[in-house]
């Protein structure tokens, strides 16, 4: 895939933070991003805990899978995961 005119040319400076309350593990991320940050897999029971009644309903519902950032570091910033989330689950945030 070819970069973004968007892409900071240094990674790390913003990372994106996905709500698992709204993912739905649609997996637009994983496909839009250049840098391959993303991953959809199983909740983790943590996060799965920490989610509200409606949220746990909703991640039941849709196989308990979501998306995680397990390489957020080689983040660009490009913001294209942002806009082709449909559940608007992901922002990007200031690393550290
Ligand atoms: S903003 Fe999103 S799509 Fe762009 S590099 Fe960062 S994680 Fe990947």
């Amino acid at each position: 895939m070819s970069t973004p005119e968007s892409c900071d040319p240094e990674p790390g400076k913003l990372i994106p933070v996905v709500d698992h309350a709204r993912c739905e593990a649609k997996r637009d991320c994983v496909e839009v991003c250049p840098y391959d940050v993303f991953e959809v897999r199983r909740i983790d029971d943590a996060d799965f805990a920490a989610l509200s009644w409606l949220g746990k309903l909703r991640s039941v519902v849709h196989g308990r899978r979501t998306a995680y950032t397990p390489r957020a570091a080689d983040c660009h910033a490009c913001g294209l995961c942002v806009t082709s989330c449909p559940e608007r689950a992901i922002k990007l945030k200031r690393a550290g």
